[in-house]
């Protein structure tokens, strides 16, 4: 009855499909029961595709191609800071759906991906041992502007499905860094620059699980696995909504 009881506020605020972003119903009748309905619809949950297969041992991208391969060619030509990471969804099947998360204010597909992504990845994350889930910080005037930071929003949610603990504060990003690609060298360089504090004195984990939305050339992970790695964190992953397949 709780879940039944939990979705009576969607009556008020319609909950969206992480796919077609139409209203998922809130009940559902089933064997003449009436249930909680689920957070996507069943017709759009299957155009979604896992990562599932071959992928790089070391970024979790999926591998194209027949030949066996260990890494990513972007693995074997830079060094990461992270041990390992992992992804949930294909990028170009949930690319429109990632963008109004991020965005158009979706917050309530995290129910949904966080759902996911304790089905495909929750027995490895829980046997990694990891203690903390570290979402990836965003600038504070950036935050304010867009009214809340999709990676924390992602983070607690799995936090709840997986019981391991999210924190938001143990890290700031005290730069806004632009993407690198829109940058001439200058701007590179300056880039460069540390974008990351830890913000307390005393890490104590040893183990962490660093959350983002999207997986590109893994840099900002790079440079938050480098601060924790500084703090004394023996073991670092990530863990992203979404990632591309190599080339
Ligand atoms: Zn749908
Ligand atoms: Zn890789």
């Amino acid at each position: 009855m709780n879940r039944v009881a939990n979705r009576a506020l969607d009556f008020f605020f319609p909950r969206r499909c992480p796919v077609c972003d139409g209203i998922v119903p809130a009940l559902e009748l089933k064997d003449g029961m009436i249930k909680a309905g689920g957070y996507i619809h069943r017709r759009c949950h299957r155009k979604i595709e896992y990562i599932k297969g071959s992928t790089c041992a070391k970024c979790g991208k999926p591998l194209s191609g027949d030949i066996y391969r260990e890494y990513c060619g972007d693995c074997i030509r830079t060094s990461h800071v992270f041990d390992l990471g992992m992804s949930v969804f294909r990028y170009r099947t949930v690319a429109g759906s990632v963008y109004r998360f991020k965005y158009l204010g979706r917050r309530e597909y995290a129910d949904f991906y966080a759902q996911a992504t304790r089905r495909l990845l929750g027995e490895k994350i829980l046997r990694l041992g990891v203690e903390a889930l570290i979402p990836v910080p965003m600038y504070r005037d950036k935050e304010r502007l867009r009214g809340y930071n999709q990676a924390s929003v992602y983070a607690k949610a799995l936090s709840k499905e997986l019981d391991i603990p999210a924190y938001e504060n143990v890290i700031r990003r005290v730069r806004n860094t632009a993407p690198m690609k829109e940058l001439d060298a200058a701007g590179r360089r300056n880039n460069l620059k540390k974008a990351f504090i830890i913000a307390e004195n005393d890490v104590k984990f040893k183990c962490i699980l660093i959350i983002d939305d999207i997986y590109t050339t893994g840099s900002t992970i790079d440079e938050i696995a480098h601060e924790f790695r500084v703090a004394g964190v023996e073991r670092i992953y990530f863990l992203t909504l979404a990632i591309g397949q190599t080339t």
